[in-house]
């Protein structure tokens, strides 16, 4: 097990493939992009599911979520993605994307056993799109969505985050979207990790906030709340329900009591917090010829030392120096 001195328990891995992405959200990088890792730095299909396998087979990983930067830029994916749902117990695998080239990739991911998808989509107009992500791919994202939903992968969630004064009028006609198309959105607070450190409080739209104007429009109740468990995001029934919406309160509701992750960055190393301002270096430890022993030591020391929390009320707290394309979001 991974247990941390708190007694929680990671169980869920987010593994980053790629540190690369082909668009450039204001609220994650900036719009001349980064100095990506070199090459020899990222690892290979082969490590990752090494490192993967260990996860699984001798520490409890039950969930792998395969993310960057960009995954569906990394041409092995569906090769990754067939060999981590061979394992044995069969993890969980989903995708977080910001689904351009999913038309294309769907149908192969969903044959690779892919389990589920989720798709970032922070706006439903052009102009917004190009102004937000530098990019103007908003046809293909719902495109990407569209086919992934049509390949049978469900539920297909997709991830917003609204900014003010760029997108934050859409909270209600992206939920309707949503709601026509069977897919659940979950708003994500926006949170200090972009490269630029361009994140100011006063400016990002709160969980309250997102409520606010959702249910302006919509009937909303709580969901089961026992259901929530670990998950990050306060569920909501829509107007009754079966259909759904998410808040993800990051930054005001915090759910670090209850976190049950850990990160693979793509150059190998182990996160134990997006927030951490440590990581623990698997990649040098395999080529050095290190045994699935010593890889299993080192990762449960990365995770023995998380915090109790992100820290971000504290004010002592530090922006971490990878922003969230480089660790995995
Ligand atoms: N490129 C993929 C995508 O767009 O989904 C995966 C990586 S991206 C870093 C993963 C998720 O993190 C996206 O849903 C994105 O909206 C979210 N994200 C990135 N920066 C964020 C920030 N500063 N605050 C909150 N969410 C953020």
């Amino acid at each position: 097990m991974l247990q941390d001195s708190f007694g929680r328990v990671a169980t869920d891995l987010r593994v980053s493939l790629t540190d690369r992405c082909n668009l450039r959200c204001s609220y994650c990088m900036p719009p001349e992009g980064l100095e990506w890792l070199p090459n020899p730095e990222l690892l290979t299909a082969d490590e990752i599911v090494r490192l993967v396998t260990i996860g699984v087979e001798r520490l409890g990983i039950t969930e792998v979520r395969y993310t960057g930067g960009e995954p569906l830029l990394r041409r092995e994916l569906v090769d990754i993605v067939t060999r981590t749902t061979a394992l044995g117990p069969t993890p969980q695998v989903s995708l977080t994307t910001n689904g351009i080239g999913l038309s294309r990739l769907a149908a192969s991911l969903a044959a690779a056993g892919l389990h589920r998808v989720n798709v970032s989509l922070d706006t439903l107009d052009r102009e917004t799109f190009k102004k937000l992500a530098h990019r103007d791919r908003l046809a293909d994202v719902l495109a990407g969505l569209e086919a992934a939903h049509a390949s049978g992968l469900r539920p297909v969630k997709v991830n917003a985050v609204l900014m003010r004064g760029i997108n934050d009028h859409e909270a209600v006609p992206l939920l309707r979207y949503c709601l026509e198309r069977e897919y659940e959105l979950r708003f994500i607070e926006q949170m200090p990790l972009d490269a630029q450190h361009g994140w100011r409080r006063e400016n990002m739209i709160t969980a309250d906030e997102i409520l606010v104007r959702l249910q302006a429009a919509f009937d909303l109740t709580d969901a089961d709340p026992v259901e929530r468990g670990s998950a990050p995001a306060e569920l909501f029934l829509v107007e009754g329900g079966p259909a759904r919406v998410g808040v993800i309160g990051s930054v005001t509701r915090p759910f670090c009591g209850a976190c049950d992750r850990v990160r693979l960055t793509a150059d190998g190393q182990i996160r134990n917090c997006l927030f951490a301002t440590d990581e623990s270096d698997l990649r040098s430890a395999m080529r050095s010829g290190a045994s699935d022993d010593e890889i299993v030591e080192r990762w449960r020391s990365a995770v023995r030392i998380k915090k109790a929390g992100h820290g971000i009320d504290d004010p002592t707290f530090l922006q971490p120096s990878r922003p969230m394309s480089a660790i995995g979001g």
